[in-house]
């Protein structure tokens, strides 16, 4: 299909990025101790960005001593001095945001409306709302002076890189404790201009340190003897490997996995609020969402109506240049990660689901995937049951509520679920039966740094966001 619009580029010349960047350890740029870099490319271009480098596990020690030794002043600031620190950082960061907006964008292959319009509000404001936490923490239930618990390892995927990043070190910070932080080794970009707000606030040396490189950093940094909290955002396949590192030592854990959520779609809902719920759902961030809605459970007396609907709006959906202000869908975001949703689909295929895409025309180069939908799925299929991370929906249909709680909990995720009905006591009996961390009703992907968020069985455990996610950066 072709498009009658006219392309609106943002600017890429309102960022400056360095032909390459060193770790940032005590306050200070530097090269790893054996000089390896790596490259950071651009998926809807595949053009080298920057070469960043690529720390090895005496870089990693001695950013976990720079932490150290910034922990005893750092935690023994009142609260309403570490306040001032991150209301300043949360401002840059607004201050900062269309340029941040483009690298993300530039790094990740999302689409610029969502990295301006959703990460970077959601960035400045999990900031804004952690700093109101960090003098109010001896009031709040803890106790009288509830103690931070040190240095804190965190390891965050390439999905929402400032915003995982915002996730962990805010609360962090707040509380009192010093970070090393590793971004993936995809997007390493934002993180690292992230130090430099570091710097641009006047943050103590020390106080946060971003190493960047690949699992190799990620596994030394959580090994590390001397971090006293883990804090990991990723696939469930290395959770699982970090919690075996973790067990037997006194460090605390916490692990924001994979998950495979059912968006239930009863044959009272509205139907076109439900189809923008359901694109919104599988289709934003190109569906590399851990929460996305990537199984649509449908009411089996509305299949027909909600599927003609869902393929008429996904023939709207534009793919494209990721800095285009028009385009819907953005470019997957490595090679890698490109050749497992391939390997799914074809899966599916293979297994007898029926394939559909709108014609959309992809661009030459950097890596692309149409949105897709299968419909004639089975809860037998691998598109049912693995986390694909990818522009991809498989559609299930459902006849009674419990047949529909069964469907949705047939997995071992549980991370979030979607329930559209416009009855209320449906909602809440469906609410009660999920077993996931998030539920949403009539909407789907909304976020507020105010609200708890994380899983029940493989998605991980603990929560980040809220009064909650400040436990568990604490001992009270
Ligand atoms: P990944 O697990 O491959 O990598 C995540 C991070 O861990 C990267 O920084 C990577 O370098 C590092 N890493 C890799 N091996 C490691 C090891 N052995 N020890 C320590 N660190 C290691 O995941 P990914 O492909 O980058 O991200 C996609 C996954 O993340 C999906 O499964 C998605 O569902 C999940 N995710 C979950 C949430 C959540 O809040 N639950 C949010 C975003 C993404």
């Amino acid at each position: 299909m072709t498009f009658d619009y006219a392309p609106a580029p943002e600017s890429r010349a309102v960022v400056d990025i360095a032909p390459s960047y060193g770790l940032f350890i005590d306050g200070e740029f530097a090269p790893a101790c054996d000089g390896k870099v790596f490259k950071t490319v651009s998926p809807s271009s595949e053009e080298v960005l920057s070469e960043v480098a690529q720390a090895h596990a005496d870089d990693v020690d001695r950013a976990v001593k720079a932490a150290r030794k910034a922990f005893e002043k750092w935690s023994a600031l009142p609260g309403a001095e570490r306040a001032k620190y991150l209301f300043r950082i949360a401002r840059i960061i607004q201050e900062r945001s269309r340029e941040l907006a483009v690298l993300e964008s530039l790094d990740n292959g999302k689409p610029i409306r969502e990295s301006r319009d959703a990460d970077l509000p959601l960035v400045a404001a999990h900031f804004f709302y952690y700093a109101g936490w960090a003098d109010k923490l001896d009031h709040a239930g803890y106790g009288q002076n509830p103690r931070p618990l040190g240095v804190a390892g965190q390891v965050i995927p390439w999905n929402f890189p400032l915003l995982m990043l915002a996730w962990k070190i805010a609360p962090a910070l707040a509380t009192g404790n010093t970070v090393v932080l590793k971004p993936a080794e995809t997007t390493p970009l934002s993180a690292l201009f992230f130090a430099d707000i570091c710097r641009q606030a006047g943050l103590p040396k020390g106080v946060v340190n971003i190493i960047t490189g690949d699992g190799s950093t990620g596994a030394a940094l959580v090994a590390h003897p001397d971090i006293n909290k883990v804090a990991f955002t990723g696939s469930t396949e290395v959770g699982k490997a970090i919690a075996r590192t973790v067990a037997g030592t006194d460090k605390k854990l916490t692990l924001e996995l994979g998950g495979k959520a059912a968006n239930i779609v009863f044959d009272d809902a509205p139907i076109d609020q439900a189809v923008e719920g359901i694109v919104n759902g599988i289709f934003f961030n190109q569906g590399h969402v851990c929460c996305a809605g990537s199984r649509l459970l449908v009411q089996e007396s509305v299949q027909d109506e909600l599927l003609d609907a869902l393929k008429r709006r996904m023939q709207t959906l534009r793919v494209g240049d990721p800095l285009d202000k028009n385009t819907d869908i953005g470019a997957i975001n490595s090679a890698e990660q490109l050749a497992r949703i391939t390997a799914l689909v074809d899966a599916g295929e293979a297994e007898g689901a029926e394939r559909w895409a709108p014609a959309c025309e992809l661009p030459g180069s950097g890596y692309w995937f149409a949105p897709t939908l299968f419909t004639g799925v089975t809860q037998a299929h691998r598109i049912a049951r693995e986390e694909i991370f990818g522009p991809v929906l498989s559609v299930l249909t459902f006849r009674t509520p419990a047949e529909a709680v069964e469907k949705a909990n047939n997995t071992p995720y549980g991370l979030s679920a979607g329930i559209w009905t416009e009855k209320g006591s449906r909602m809440l009996w469906m609410a009660s039966k999920l077993r996931a961390g998030v539920i949403w009703s009539n909407t789907f992907n909304k976020f507020d740094p105010a609200s708890p968020f994380g899983g029940y069985k493989e998605s991980g455990f603990g929560r980040e966001g809220g009064r909650h996610g400040l436990e568990a950066y604490l001992n009270v």
